[in-house]
């Protein structure tokens, strides 16, 4: 058994132990965090939707009108209006036959995932996929390859060495930690020509990228191709609950099969008229996303000048890597003495040895604001022993006392990479 106070003592040695921080007040650009007023730099209400009146009304509307939950999974008690129309207008969005709402990305990612493969499978999975994927596979009992962070070439030979059994690439399209893009042009290329189906979690691309904020895949015009697209209305469109985008057989089929639908209520419906009002808002007026871009690339300058590097994100999503998780929260509690709220970001959620801090931008910050923001993280880093032009520092080893990290399988060792008992190379958090 779990020995809890020598587990929650290791965790405290490791420096990563973690607490949920106090807000009083709603999710947008500035919060009040334990008592003291902050610039938020750490949600994902990217386009500061969580709190507009239009969005806060319709919930509140749905309320009244239908009440406030749906009482069973959707086979049981049945699809109400709001689902369904959520569900079109979501389809529409992402250009497709369908759209299935989960309760949430998570829900979405595992249900999905093991319903698309079985024991004796291949998924193929990037070493920086989110926790829910890396949870979906394992729950789907097929083998995983996971393959280094956009590296096709691994893949390929990934592939290769499935002999046929391959079933499903998943990849996040935009990676929740560091901001960067998948080679989805590739992914797409791959998938079609050795026919494995291609899953992409969009969680961070909807209505952050892409014409009128469709995202990635509709970026690199390629919402078509893919077989299932995974969005999330708890970040961008600043409600709760998760979609995928997919054609109408592959609906029908995940309705039959993804035991996360199947076997859990329905989104309520203040959460879907929030999504959908969100959604609404998102469509009329898509200089939002812009906004956002331009905010990214304010706060990517004033970095730089600052002298942290922060080219490898080519989005909205900003790590500042630091490497030691003590560090990391050093520096984040330092910045938010300075009024600046960017949480400290450490294993399993990153891989061990690049803990950082997570910056993530809003449409709804000022130019101002995020020019005064990357002074103080500065400030912070270098009180804490930081130099921005530093490589990263690891103090002490903050590897995850769980998993050991796999190491790099060399190329020709087959065998023991489908082995999907063997620790991922990283464990992903929310
Ligand atoms: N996928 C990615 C890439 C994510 O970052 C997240 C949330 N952190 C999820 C899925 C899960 O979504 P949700 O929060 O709706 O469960």
């Amino acid at each position: 058994m779990i020995e809890l106070d020598a587990r929650l003592s290791e965790l405290k040695a490791l420096g990563l132990y973690r607490r949920t921080r106090r807000i009083s007040g709603p999710q947008g650009s500035h919060v009040v965090v334990d008592g003291k007023p902050a610039l938020l730099l750490c949600s994902n209400n990217y386009l500061g939707l969580a709190d507009h009146p239009r969005v806060r009304g319709a919930a509140a509307d749905a309320a009244t009108r239908w009440g406030v939950g749906a009482g069973a999974s959707r086979l049981v008690s049945g699809t109400m209006t709001i689902h369904r129309r959520l569900e079109e207008r979501l389809a529409a969005f992402k250009g497709r036959e369908a759209a299935l709402l989960f309760g949430s990305g998570y829900l979405a990612n595992t249900g999905v995932i093991a319903a698309l493969a079985r024991p004796g499978d291949v998924v193929f999975s990037d070493e920086l996929n989110h926790a829910s994927i890396v949870d979906g596979c394992r729950l789907s009992r097929a083998e995983t390859f996971v393959y280094h962070h956009c590296d096709v070439e691994h893949l390929v030979w990934g592939i290769a060495q499935a002999e046929r059994r391959g079933a499903l690439i998943v990849t996040d399209s935009v990676f929740s930690m560091d901001g960067d893009i998948a080679p989805l042009e590739q992914l797409v290329e791959l998938a079609d020509r050795h026919r494995i189906r291609l899953m992409v979690d969009e969680a961070h691309g909807t209505g952050t990228l892409g014409p009128d904020g469709r995202g990635a895949l509709a970026e690199a015009g390629l919402e078509d191709e893919v077989d299932v697209l995974m969005g999330t209305l708890g970040k961008a469109l600043g409600s709760y609950g998760a979609f995928v985008a997919c054609d109408e057989r592959m609906a029908r089929y995940l309705v039959n099969s993804a035991r996360t639908f199947i076997f859990s209520t329905a989104l309520p419906p203040p959460a879907v008229a929030g999504a959908l009002a969100a959604l609404e808002l998102l469509e009329e007026n898509p200089r939002r996303v812009r906004k956002l871009q331009t905010n990214a690339d304010t706060l990517r300058a004033e970095l730089e000048r600052e002298g942290f590097d922060v080219r490898l994100s080519q989005t909205h999503i900003l790590p500042l890597v630091v490497g030691d998780p003590a560090l990391a929260v050093d520096v984040c509690e330092r910045a938010l003495a300075g009024g600046v709220f960017a949480q400290a970001i450490r294993p399993p959620t990153v891989p061990p040895r690049t803990s950082r801090l997570r910056l993530a931008v809003m449409a709804s910050h000022r130019t101002v604001e995020l020019r005064n923001a990357a002074h103080t993280l500065a400030q912070a880093a270098r009180a804490a022993g930081f130099e921005p032009r530093q490589r990263p520092m690891v103090v002490a080893d903050d590897e995850d006392f769980e998993d050991e990290p796999m190491e790099v399988v060399p190329q020709q060792a087959a065998p023991q990479v489908f082995d999907f008992e063997a620790p991922e190379r990283i464990r992903r958090a929310a």
